[in-house]
């Protein structure tokens, strides 16, 4: 089980796979307020940052379940090497449809929402590992600036304008999904960088050391075309941040 491996090969030095910067997961720590021993359960975890380095700053315990295996491997590292893999344990598999055994104090998805179908089913399953009164993270794109055509809309890596929300709206839906944000940390065009750029020296190392793959055509597309794309359209048009909810 595997995600498409040309994500293996684009994100393989990402530590974080969005475009939060470890600050921003510091600040979203803290804003939490997480006291020792809580338990977070984070569906589609990547290298594993927010739970290893909220481990070691809060002393938080807590699962992570991710599908890429190349992923789930890196944040079982990290974890060793922040001296956290007692606190923090790590699951390869398909997140669609976990639910904990033991309910959890913060259960997240961050930005991988297509997990459970969407922001609504998302929350859905969430709540099924949550204690009463816990706190849901979610993090999500949204238009910072609203395309003007599909077109636009599909240079930014959606299929139409209607798939993402502006900002009041984004909020707004968690609000009639009968939410309370409580907190919320928001990315930045740097943070677009830090995620998107990443990528670029990634692909040029792994095409001089896999001149014959069979991505190597793709990679080699991807790195000529995508730091015009990003910043044209993503860095422009797509905001993105981590909201945290409490059922009402
Ligand atoms: N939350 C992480 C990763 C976000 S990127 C971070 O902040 O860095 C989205 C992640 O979802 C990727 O790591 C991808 O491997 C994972 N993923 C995609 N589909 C999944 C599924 N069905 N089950 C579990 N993980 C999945």
């Amino acid at each position: 089980m595997d995600i498409p491996r040309i994500f293996n090969i684009t994100e393989s030095a990402h530590r974080i796979h969005n475009p939060f910067t470890p600050d921003q997961y510091a600040t979203l720590g803290a804003a939490l307020r997480l006291s020792a021993g809580a338990r977070v359960l984070d569906l589609g975890s990547g290298s594993g940052e927010m739970l290893c380095t909220w481990a070691r700053d809060h002393g938080i315990v807590g699962t992570g379940i991710d599908m890429s295996p190349l992923f789930t491997a890196q944040a079982q590292s990290r974890a060793v090497e922040l001296g956290v893999a007692g606190q923090v344990g790590f699951i390869h598999g398909d997140a669609a449809g976990y639910v904990a055994d033991e309910k959890v104090d913060v259960a997240a998805c961050i930005g991988a929402s297509w997990i459970a179908g969407g922001v609504a089913g998302t929350l859905a399953l969430l709540a099924q590992s949550l204690r009463p009164g816990g706190i849901i993270l979610i993090g999500e794109p949204y238009w910072r600036q609203l395309p003007p055509s599909n077109e636009v809309a599909q240079q930014c890596q959606a299929q139409a304008v209607a798939d993402f929300l502006t900002l009041p709206e984004l909020v707004a839906s968690f609000s009639n999904l009968g939410h309370d944000v409580v907190e919320m940390v928001l990315a930045n065009p740097d943070g677009w960088d830090r995620y998107e750029a990443t990528k670029w020296l990634t692909m040029r190392r792994w095409l001089q050391a896999n001149p014959n793959d069979e991505l190597a055509n793709e990679v080699r597309a991807l790195l000529t075309t995508e730091p015009v794309r990003h910043v044209t359209y993503t860095r422009e048009y797509l905001g993105w941040g981590v909201f945290a909810l409490m059922a009402r």
